[in-house]
C-alpha cells in the first residue's frame, strides 16, 4: 500500500513517518520510508537545487516544474518498484504538497499541477493520505525549534503564505474524503502515531 503524510512545516510528518515505519514493521510488513522533495538520488539532487540559494533563485513556475520532475524520478526509481514488489511505501509529502504550495499558495492552479503530475508520474495517487493538522502558531514553534540555524530558500515565507497552504490542504481533504484522513497532530508524538495507525486501518 502507498501512504502519504501531508501538512505544513512543523506538523511532525518526518517523525511520524519513522514511527509508523516501526509500527508497521512490527506487524511483519516490509516498509519503505521516503520523502519529497527527494526520495531517490536524482530527486535528492533536484531537492538541493530547490532548497539552496537565495529566495528569488527560481520563479514559482520553475519551482512547480522542479517539484514535478523530482516526483517523477521518485515515483519511477523508488515508489513504483517498491509497490510492485508488494512493499508498503510511506512518504513524507507527495502530490498534495504541490497542490497546496505551488497550486494553491503560489497560485499556479490545481489543473496545471495535476497535468504535470500526469506527465511526470502517470497520475499515481496514494491509497491513503494522512493530513496532519496543527494550529499555525504551534507549527511555527515546532518548525523553528527544528530548523534553528538551518534556514532554506523557503524560510522567508510569511504567516499568510502558510495560512494559504493550510487552507488548501483542508480543501483537498474535503474534496477527496475517500483518500484523505485528517489527523490532529497536537500532543505527544506517540499519541499522534496511534491516531495515524487508526486512520490507516480504517476501511476505505
Ligand atoms: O518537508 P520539508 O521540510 O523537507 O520540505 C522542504 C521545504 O520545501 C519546506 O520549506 C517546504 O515548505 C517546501 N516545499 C514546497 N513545496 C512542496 C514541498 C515542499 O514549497 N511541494
Amino acid at each position: 500500500r502507498f501512504i502519504s503524510l501531508e501538512g505544513g512545516e512543523g506538523a511532525g510528518k518526518s517523525t511520524q513517518v519513522r514511527a509508523l515505519g516501526v509500527a508497521l514493521r512490527a506487524r511483519g510488513l516490509t516498509v519503505v520510508e521516503t520523502r519529497e522533495p527527494g526520495g531517490s538520488p536524482g530527486a535528492e539532487a533536484i531537492r538541493r537545487l530547490l532548497l539552496e540559494g537565495t529566495a528569488d533563485r527560481w520563479t514559482a513556475r520553475t519551482e512547480a516544474l522542479l517539484f514535478a520532475a523530482a516526483r517523477a524520478d521518485h515515483v519511477a526509481r523508488t515508489i513504483r518498484p517498491a509497490l510492485e514488489a508488494g512493499q508498503w511505501v510511506l512518504t513524507d509529502r507527495f502530490l498534495d504538497s504541490s497542490l497546496a504550495y505551488q497550486g494553491g499558495a503560489d497560485s499556479i492552479g490545481a489543473d496545471a499541477i495535476r497535468t504535470l503530475h500526469a506527465i511526470g508520474s502517470e497520475g499515481l495517487l496514494p491509497d491513503r493520505t494522512l493530513l496532519l493538522t496543527l494550529p499555525l502558531a504551534e507549527a511555527t514553534d515546532r518548525a523553528a525549534a527544528r530548523d534553528a540555524g538551518a534556514a532554506d530558500r523557503f524560510g522567508a515565507r510569511d504567516p499568510d503564505y502558510h495560512a494559504r497552504v493550510s487552507d488548501a490542504f483542508l480543501a483537498l481533504a474535503k474534496a477527496d474524503a475517500a483518500r484523505f484522513r485528517i489527523v490532529d497532530a497536537s500532543g505527544p508524538a506517540a499519541a499522534v502515531t496511534e491516531r495515524l495507525l487508526a486512520a490507516i486501518d480504517a476501511p476505505a
